[in-house]
């Protein structure tokens, strides 16, 4: 009898070449094959009698009558046959497939679903698959599934060893309660799976997406409610809310909040008064003012002697956050009590923080996501802020509470706009707070698209900007040129602008294989405006504050994502000057509704939604999860059925249900519950 942890090996025609391919897919175990579900269909369920054929994808089911293969010329084999049913008979031409002719037994009935049309006056059925005549075919005369088709395994081959392990997906144990499938109607997890191998028709496969992407949505709710409630037993400190020192602290900006900042500070005070841990998402668009909302957050805190920890992706970020926060905290007589802890410090130094955090003196501590890894004592750690990157699951969380004594609050921050179905989705054990209004006073980055042939008047653009003192970013696909892709490299384009269109001003150079401290004094240098033109990779791309620079040429536009150029867009328009964001797209790429879309719209969750829309998914698949989720067949867009999974989880929960009872779902929902990729 088959089981799910057989090797693939064990399945009929799997032999060492094909199971190596399938290895190279990371499918090893049967129960790998059944869980690679295909990537679309084709529907050749119809099969019609010969006489009533018309152009389009047809099956029909018919005997060979004659059948000839020849070279017409080098390289070009043609097959030519004739079919014959009941009602009539019809041409059929496959291209360099010579083994056709020797496929058919004369007299043998078998199925053959291709294209019919006209080919040189007579119409034909063009490549059609063909296989013998039974009640259970799986390349034609049915939906065919169609996988994607990786490391040279085709979809023909899937099929057949997909089938083979049929008999077991029929005998597959429900994972879900029974009441769900009752209360849901939904269809039984084995007939699911065999749906989406090999559907009965259109009306039944779609109800096997329904319940898988049921499945997964209430999976992933669940994982997040089970953690949320987890997190909330958890003992916090209270950290008092002072509405004078908000007071004297807003008085002394020199702008004023807006009213999105305003609800968001009111949401985290009200928080960080309870003694469960605060577990909040701060998101934003770029320039949508998180620091100001963390560092209010944070000033309560350590007004009440608490220690906070403040991580940033990278030291460079790190370091721009501990200048601001000085900026915006020393009003308020806060001097010494802001501490950089990041990796560039000299041992000396470091041991020197160190030493004052551990003694208390030290409050508010900056650095990257090291900061609760690295051998720091923090006895007093009230609140800790984390910006971009990561979101602490249940591991994270341990950690930290063991490093404190107990569960300091905790705030995220992130700039990547989600569209508000999938945020309570994935980030469902999180209280979401969001800046949607923008800073006032902030013009628009305007915002071109540009072909090979607009270049030189972007050029001389560019060149007024620098002559009225702004500075520039050039951002480039990759840090050095690579034979196999066509895209400017930030090395060539720094050589190319330094002697070229930008010798009369300084350029500089910033990437990712560059040592920390060399990017640093890069950094620096442009911060303090001795370089006019930065030639970077994607580094640029969280956070950076340069409100001088007011130019953002991005090359090779069509390469990177929406959510990503429009944030590479917002380190431009920092300021009150006028910004210009040049989307160059390579040489012979036309601009397509995608990055046209960038021109028309500088909101955010609008381009987020966009993308959703426009590629589906799948593209913010990519950059939530890194491979960490696998959503395959839930349609995050479908409101209703998110809604739906989401009040069953609760319901699960409110039931008490015991996961032990489902041992796979548990499993499956305690692997969601670790996974800690905020995007
Ligand atoms: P982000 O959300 O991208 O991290 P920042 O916190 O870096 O944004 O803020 C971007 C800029 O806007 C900073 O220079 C900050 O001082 C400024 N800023 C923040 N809030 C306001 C506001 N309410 N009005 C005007 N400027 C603001
Ligand atoms: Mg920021």
């Amino acid at each position: 009898v088959m089981k799910l942890s057989d090797s693939v090996k064990t399945l009929p025609g799997v032999g060492d070449v094909l199971s190596n391919k399938l290895a190279q897919a990371n499918i090893s175990t049967v129960a790998d094959c059944i869980h690679t579900l295909p990537r679309v269909y084709d529907d050749y369920s119809q099969v019609t009698p010969i006489s009533q054929l018309r152009p389009g994808p047809v099956s029909i089911e018919a005997t060979i009558q004659s059948i000839s293969g020849r070279y017409v010329r080098r390289g070009m084999h043609i097959t030519e046959a004739i079919a014959q049913d009941d009602s009539g008979s019809v041409r059929i031409v496959w291209f360099n497939q010579s083994y056709r002719s020797r496929q058919f037994k004369a007299g043998d009935k078998y199925f053959l679903s291709g294209e019919y049309k006209l080919s040189r006056q007579r119409f034909t059925l063009m490549n059609p698959a063909a296989e013998a005549s039974s009640n259970f075919p799986i390349n034609t005369a049915r939906i065919v599934p169609k996988y994607r088709e990786v490391h040279g395994i085709t979809s023909r081959e899937l099929r057949k060893i997909i089938k083979a392990t049929l008999p077991l997906i029929d005998s597959l144990e429900e994972t879900l309660p029974n009441w769900l499938i009752k209360q849901q109607s939904l269809m039984s997890r084995s007939a699911a799976l065999k749906q989406l191998h090999f559907p009965d028709s259109v009306d039944k496969l779609s109800e096997a997406k329904q319940r898988y992407g049921f499945e997964e949505v209430f999976e992933l709710t669940l994982a997040a409610l089970l953690n949320k409630e987890a997190f909330r037993r958890d003992e916090s400190s209270k950290i008092p809310f002072k509405p004078e020192l908000a007071k004297s602290f807003v008085d002394k900006l020199p702008f004023n909040l807006t009213d999105s900042q305003r609800r968001a500070v009111w949401q985290i005070y009200q928080d960080m008064q309870r003694n469960e841990p605060m577990n909040r998402l701060l998101e934003g668009d770029v320039g949508s003012g998180k620091t100001v909302v963390a560092c209010m957050a944070a000033l309560m805190a350590i007004s009440s002697g608490y220690q906070v920890a403040f991580m940033a992706p990278t030291e460079l970020l790190a370091q721009q956050h501990f200048a601001t926060i000085n900026t915006l905290l020393k009003p308020l007589g806060y001097r010494n009590e802001v501490a950089l802890l990041t990796g560039s410090l000299s041992a000396s130094k470091k041991t020197e923080v160190q030493k004052h955090i551990a003694a208390g003196k030290k409050q508010f501590i900056v650095g990257t996501h090291a900061l609760i890894t690295e051998n720091v004592s923090m006895q007093h750690l009230g609140l800790v802020i984390v910006d971009e990157q990561h979101r602490f699951g249940v591991d994270q969380r341990k950690k930290l509470q063991q490093k404190a004594g107990h569960m300091p609050h905790v705030l995220h921050m992130t700039a990547t706009p989600i569209p508000r179905s999938l945020a309570l989705t994935v980030y469902g054990e999180l209280d979401i707070s969001l800046l949607i209004d923008k800073p006032a006073e902030r013009s628009t980055v305007s915002t071109q698209l540009i072909s090979a042939k607009g270049k030189e008047q972007m050029y001389r653009d560019v060149l007024k900007q620098l002559a009225a003192g702004r500075q520039a970013f050039v951002v480039c696909p990759l840090v050095e040129p690579s034979e196999s892709l066509p895209v400017p490299s930030a090395t060539t384009m720094y050589e190319a602008l330094k002697q070229g269109v930008f010798s009369k001003y300084t350029v500089g150079l910033l990437h990712g294989k560059q040592k920390p401290a060399d990017k640093e004094a890069t950094m620096q240098a442009y911060l303090r405006k001795e370089i006019d033109v930065l030639v970077a990779t994607t580094v640029v791309e969280v956070g950076v504050d340069v409100p001088n620079a007011t130019v953002m040429i991005i090359e090779g536009a069509e390469r990177f994502g929406l959510a990503q150029l429009h944030q590479l867009r917002g380190r431009v328009g920092r300021s009150e000057h006028q910004a210009y964001c040049y989307l160059v797209m390579s040489q012979n790429v036309s601009p397509s509704r995608r990055l046209r879309a960038l021109e028309s719209s500088n909101d955010g969750f609008r381009l987020a939604e966009l993308d959703l829309e426009l590629r589906g998914p799948g593209s913010l698949y990519s950059t939530l999860q890194h491979g960490a989720l696998d959503l395959r067949v839930a349609s995050l867009t479908d409101t209703e059925l998110i809604a739906a999974a989401r009040n069953a989880a609760r319901e699960f929960i409110d039931k008490q249900e015991d996961l032990l009872q489902y041992p796979e779902l548990r499993g499956r929902v305690e692997r969601l519950r670790t996974i800690t990729n905020l995007h």
